[in-house]
């Protein structure tokens, strides 16, 4: 199957006249279009709530609209939060999930309301005492479960054991009881362990854990569970022809786990969270670069004006992101390059021997499915600037969601007029 493109090669030629390549471009169409078809295959299971992992794609603009699409927010820092505050994304529409938590995060979490996942039996203590005049412990609270070595990971995430995040078994039961001990009313359960999993049935056999979680959990300590978190990790199908995950596939297979263990053990109404971010933003987002230099030497390179800085997945977990050269779409992919940025890292490359039309200077590139943990990943080693993003309107108008950083914004924590007495 040939991966297509939401504009042409035309309408980025307009686009480049305002803003200058790299940008990063969203698609608001296939966003919303995509929210919606998720949000409906999922609609079938009791209380479904999507909250969309902030560090995905932490811009306010594409944040407000998964909420008009009926999405909370998934935060993990204090920054997440600021942006869910700011496009009133409020209360129980945020799942507070950290790990190795700052007070002033719980403390923030705690005054706006959000869920607050716990990630270790210890931060109970800490949460209580950093609460303490902040209103004290919230009368919801929900742990993140790591089975360890009860589950098998996949290579973006690890193996469930080796990993940092979330309680024991053992663990669960003991905070469960250790947190009605001090009052708390209401109580869900979380898990995260599997990353860009295209799999189905992972996600069904994550439910069924939770679900006979949650029978235990009655049985041994009275709790009746308000909701488990099946956690994020639906994979994109970077590679042409990769087959994306059937919602509704799963949607059924998790209800069928449903009736058989919370419906047959009285323990409905139970609610059932997801907090997916790359299937959410990964296949709607675009990084536009154009190509500044080729390169003949033991191989063919064709440097582009962005660079891993902007986009570092390719170089982090060697990942494939698909590749149009724009107004070149139907010519043969004849042509095999290394196609590059220019950090001084041998391994800023966004692809690795990839067969592509003919390439000459002045081509533009769009770099696919950049939605999720692209930008967002960005840095500034080389003095590299972070790009702008663009959001493409479903009018086809452009609406900058965020400027390009300028040398100025580089340098803003230094200061210059020190050097001066500085010897
Ligand atoms: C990163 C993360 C997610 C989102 O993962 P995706 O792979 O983008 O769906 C959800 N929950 C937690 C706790 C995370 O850390």
């Amino acid at each position: 199957m040939k991966k297509t493109l939401p504009f042409t090669a035309q309408q980025l030629t307009e686009i480049k006249t305002t803003y200058p390549t790299p940008f990063y471009l969203y698609d608001e169409k296939g966003l919303r279009a995509h929210a919606r078809k998720f949000k409906q295959a999922f609609s079938i299971l009791p209380g479904f709530k999507e909250y969309f992992a902030v560090k995905a794609t932490p811009n306010p603009f594409i944040m407000k609209v998964l909420k008009e699409e009926g999405f909370g927010a998934d935060c993990s820092s204090i920054a997440e939060l600021l942006l869910s505050e700011q496009i009133d994304v409020l209360g129980e529409d945020i799942m507070f999930t950290s790990n190795d938590t700052e007070q002033d995060e719980y403390i923030k979490a705690r005054e706006l309301g959000a869920i607050i996942n716990l990630d270790d039996i210890r931060h109970i203590d800490y949460l209580e005492h950093t609460l303490e005049s902040h209103g004290g412990l919230p009368e919801l609270l929900c742990f993140r479960y790591n089975p360890g070595p009860l589950r098998e990971g996949n290579a973006i995430i690890g193996d469930p054991k080796e990993a940092k995040y979330g309680f024991t078994r053992e663990q669960l039961f003991e905070g469960y009881k250790l947190c009605q001990q001090k009052g708390v009313k209401r109580f869900g359960l979380h898990t995260m362990i599997i990353s860009n999993e295209l799999n189905p049935d992972f996600f069904v056999e994550t439910a069924s854990m939770l679900f006979e979680l949650a029978v235990e959990l009655k049985e041994q300590l009275g709790i009746k569970l308000k909701f488990v978190n099946l956690g994020g990790g639906i994979g994109v199908p970077y590679l042409p022809g990769e087959k994306a995950v059937d919602y509704d596939y799963v949607a059924q297979q998790v209800m069928q786990e449903y009736q058989r263990l919370i419906i047959a053990n009285d323990l409905d109404p139970l609610k059932i969270y997801m907090e997916c971010g790359r299937v959410i933003a990964g296949p709607y987002g675009y990084l536009i670069t154009d190509v500044i230099h080729m390169k003949y030497t033991y191989k063919d390179y064709v440097g582009t004006n962005a660079t891993m800085a902007n986009l570092m997945r390719p170089a982090l977990y060697g990942s494939y992101h698909h590749i149009s050269v724009m107004g070149k779409e139907d010519q043969a992919e004849s042509h095999c390059y290394d196609v590059t940025g220019s950090l001084c890292e041998n391994n800023d490359k966004f692809a690795i021997d990839r067969q592509l039309p003919e390439i000459s200077e002045g081509d533009t590139l769009a770099i696919h499915d950049a939605g999720a943990h692209g930008h967002s990943m960005g840095f500034n080693y080389n003095g590299k600037l972070r790009s702008a993003e663009l959001l493409l309107r479903e009018d086809n108008s452009v609406l900058q969601i965020r400027r390009a950083e300028t040398l100025d914004d580089y340098f803003v924590t230094l200061d210059f007029n020190q050097l001066q007495t500085f010897k």
